[in-house]
């Protein structure tokens, strides 16, 4: 059996109340951990189950010590259930983070592997198509979208957290202490070379969804918020929008007034005073904007930047 230090791969799977495949999601782990070439420990997340699922886990952990659980106190929810397994990591490699509900298939960490070892750092996995309801499908798709429209750097549309990542990506995700955690996002953000996987997205083994619809809309903000300056930058262009048409109502209503003189006393001075202080406190509210944003990039803590690699006396200095 693999000690400590011959794990190459971790596999990081959270679970919240998922009695229901649990069997058969160890089932098709173990069935395809046996094989590898390569050392593989399982790490299973309990998200704050309410069913049977951390004595399932901790039986399968003491039956075989390839399984490794985390038992969270309560239910955090899935991003910060992945992010409690990754600083339990130990393979040397990297770690793939699946879901528990066999939509992911663990059978393709071979292939992501062998594009690891190719001197790719992140390896994700993009739907190409969606066993999903129409809804959701469109919701989804737009919501990408508009995520890649706003955002500061490019997060790839239709990814979600199914991928391979590197021990140095791993590490990079785990000392990046934002408490608002869009785990997409975190693995674009820290770069390296990054190359997507096309596949087939199963449907759900068993059981439901466990993303309610609000717990979705609070992941899409995260998307939005933590990775673009968008929101606030509108408020300002909004503002100046507002100014500039204020002027030309104001300058039209001028000219009325001397060839026409058809504009009512005292209309335009209220319309105006209306439109005009709208505008300049629109942008007031974005120059505090931009001041919240500077101290929300302050707190957030990100490191600065990630360096690849550094060359020096002529050779290569790897991070
Ligand atoms: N999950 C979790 N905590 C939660 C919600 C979900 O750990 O609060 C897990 C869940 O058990 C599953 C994975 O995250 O393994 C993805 O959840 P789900 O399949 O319900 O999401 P969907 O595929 O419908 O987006
Ligand atoms: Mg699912």
């Amino acid at each position: 059996m693999n000690s400590f230090k011959d794990i190459d791969i971790s596999i990081v799977v959270p679970l919240y109340n998922e009695e229901a495949v649990f069997d058969k999601l160890i089932q098709r782990i173990k069935s395809v951990i046996n094989d590898t070439k390569f050392s593989c420990e399982v790490i299973l997340v309990n998200d704050g189950s309410y069913d049977t699922t951390d004595t399932l886990i901790q039986k399968i952990c003491k039956e075989d010590i390839r399984f490794t659980g985390v038992l969270l106190s309560r239910n955090h929810g899935h991003q910060l259930a992945v992010s409690a397994g990754l600083q339990y990591v130990r393979g040397k490699k990297g770690a793939m983070i699946i879901d528990g509900d066999l939509q992911d298939p663990p059978e393709l960490v071979n292939q992501f592997y062998d594009l690891l070892l190719t001197g790719y750092d992140v390896i994700y996995a993009v739907r190409k198509n969606r066993k999903e309801s129409f809804i959701k499908k469109l919701a989804y798709s737009s919501y990408y979208r508009l995520q890649k429209k706003v955002s500061n750097f490019n997060i790839p549309i239709d990814s979600g957290d199914f991928s391979m990542l590197s021990r140095r990506v791993v590490d990079t995700m785990n000392i990046m202490p934002e408490q608002s955690r869009y785990l997409r996002g975190m693995r674009a953000w820290v770069g390296y070379k990054q190359i997507a996987y096309e596949y087939d997205r199963d449907e759900r083994h068993a059981g439901e969804t466990k993303y309610s619809w609000t717990k979705l809309f609070e992941l899409a903000f995260n998307g939005i918020f933590n990775f673009s300056d968008f929101p606030v930058k509108i408020i300002t262009r909004l503002g100046f929008l507002t100014v500039i048409f204020s002027l030309i109502y104001f300058s039209y209503n001028i000219y009325r007034k001397i060839y026409y003189n058809d504009v009512p006393q005292g209309f335009s001075a209220t319309i105006l005073a209306i439109i005009l202080f709208s505008g300049v406190q629109l942008i007031s509210l974005g120059l505090i904007g931009e001041y919240v944003l500077r101290i929300y990039n302050q707190v957030r803590n990100r490191p600065l930047f990630i360096v690849d690699s550094v060359i020096q006396e002529g050779k290569e200095i790897s991070k």
